[in-house]
């Protein structure tokens, strides 16, 4: 339903009348999730250039109780910026680096920001802001922190809230809050800049973050190994985290997505293919040799082949690294990839049991992902264009959620609850801690207006 013209009118008078979309606006209405068949309406897009802005607009639609969904990059998984009726919020316009303090390893950016930009811009200073989810060219910081990201560099640096020292942030009234700020400790209140993160535009809206940086490590050595199968590589990564090794990434392919992938890898394999196992070593140039040497030592028990990229093909087998999603989707023209995370004594049965659950929906299956962090892209083939194939992929992911919890992990480990996976927190959650989301949403959002229908349904 469009709004209504006096509505319209106080959009204009608070943003102008260039941010302010009421037809044309149609990739406002998905995310990355379109592939689950999944697409919002909405009446209206609102593009504002300010906190003060924001604030406005939050709190007209306040008055006349209408939804808002606070958009990003629009690169999410979950379909947590789809909307579901009222106004998309996009943050894109708020893209001020409002303060950059290299010696001192600290930036205040606005939500905006595109992470690669923030990445490139710290790199500049010798500075880096280690959280590298893959689709960086896109998405924006507020994006990020909402859905706390995390990327390969996750297992050493941690996901991108450790790095967020303080948030601004407007509620649904239209009422502005900073909670922390360019503070490396601050135990004086509850933590609700953690209750921020990872709310995935369900509690406020943020429009600017504090981050703390640290120097470029001096040299990034990675090293590839191949096996034969899930149950050796799956024994090589204990073996690396049993050893102590502080990796700085540890990542796993099965073999099927290594044999759709491998065409692209910057090394011809001696063997057919297998199972890989990437680890990366940084530090200090000494340091990080060392650190290679012993990773390579606690991954050559049961490896088929061992590969330690030099010079340029260190970033092109990264860059490869970021490939595979878009090679395995080129195999069937489609696929729905999930984000569970086990512990990681689980992680081989995870992978195993992917592929069972695949073959009971008859689907063509594949995984990969942050083997130290336990987290898997668990991976279903489909054509897009067969919407019978789709229903048996949306019932293998309902059944991989069920798996994920009985290994006592998580039906999301990075991209979040959304609206894909609306009502599976109740599978990971008991009554209690539901009971307690759904009264923090309410002190928050007591109107229920901002993202509707996600995360806490
Ligand atoms: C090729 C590809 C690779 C990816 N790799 C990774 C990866 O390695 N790791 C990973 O974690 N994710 C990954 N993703 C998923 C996605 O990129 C991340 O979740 C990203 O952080 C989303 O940011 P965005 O700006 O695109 O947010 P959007 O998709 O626009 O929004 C995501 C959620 O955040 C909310 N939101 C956005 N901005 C704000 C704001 N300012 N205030 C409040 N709420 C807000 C939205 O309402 C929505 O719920 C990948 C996606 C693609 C397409």
């Amino acid at each position: 339903m469009p709004i209504s013209s006096r509505l319209r009118d106080t959009f204009v008078d608070l943003v102008g009348g260039d941010a302010v979309l009421t037809t044309g606006f149609g990739g406002y209405l998905t995310d990355e999730a379109q592939t689950s068949g999944l697409r919002g309406h909405a009446d209206a897009v609102v593009l504002p250039r300010t906190t003060t802005e924001v604030a406005g607009v939050l709190r007209a639609c306040y008055e006349h109780e209408l939804a808002v969904t606070p958009r990003g990059g629009g690169t999410g998984y979950s379909g947590g910026a789809i909307p579901r009726g009222g106004i998309v919020l996009g943050l894109e316009r708020m893209t001020k680096v409002r303060s950059f303090d290299p010696l001192l390893w600290r930036i205040q950016v606005e939500a905006g920001v595109r992470t690669q930009a923030l990445r490139n811009l710290a790199r500049e200073s010798g500075l880096l802001f280690p959280p590298d989810p893959g689709a960086a060219e896109s998405s924006q910081i507020g994006g990020n922190i909402a859905t706390n990201a995390g990327g390969p560099h996750t297992f050493k640096y941690g996901a991108t809230g450790r790095w967020v020292t303080g948030l601004e942030a407007v509620l649904p009234s239209g009422d502005v809050v900073e909670v922390g700020g360019p503070l490396r400790k601050d135990v004086a209140g509850y933590d609700l800049k953690s209750l921020l993160v990872g709310s995935e535009g369900t509690l406020a809206v943020i429009t600017s973050a504090w981050l703390s940086l640290i120097p470029v490590p001096e040299a990034a050595l990675p090293v590839v190994a191949l096996y034969p199968g899930s149950r050796e590589g799956c024994a090589a990564i204990e073996a690396v985290i049993g050893s102590g090794l502080q990796a700085a990434a540890l990542e796993f392919l099965d073999e099927r997505v290594v044999g759709a992938a491998k065409a692209g890898l910057p090394r011809r394999l001696a063997s057919a293919g297998g199972f890989m196992v990437i680890a990366e070593a940084d530090g200090s140039v000494e340091d990080a040799h060392r650190l290679r040497d012993d990773l390579l030592d606690a991954l050559s028990e049961d490896a088929k082949e061992l590969w330690a990229p030099e010079g340029s093909e260190i970033a092109a087998l990264w860059r490869w690294r970021e490939s595979v999603s878009g090679a395995v989707t080129a195999q069937r023209g489609g696929k729905l990839s999930e984000d569970i995370a086990v512990p990681i004594g689980r992680l081989q049965e995870a992978i195993d049991q992917t592929v069972v659950i695949g073959r009971r929906h008859r689907l063509e299956t594949c995984s990969w992902g942050h083997a130290g962090d336990g987290n898997l892209h668990s991976t279903f083939l489909i054509d897009p264009a067969d919407p019978e194939e789709l229903d048996r992929a949306n019932a293998a992911s309902k059944d991989l959620f069920a798996l994920a919890t009985n290994l006592g992990g998580t039906v999301s480990g990075e991209h979040g609850i959304g609206l894909l996976k609306a009502g599976q927190l109740r599978l990971q959650w008991g009554e209690s801690a539901i009971g307690l989301h759904e009264a923090i949403k309410e002190v928050f959002d007591p109107k229920r207006l901002l993202n509707p229908g996600k995360k806490v349904p």
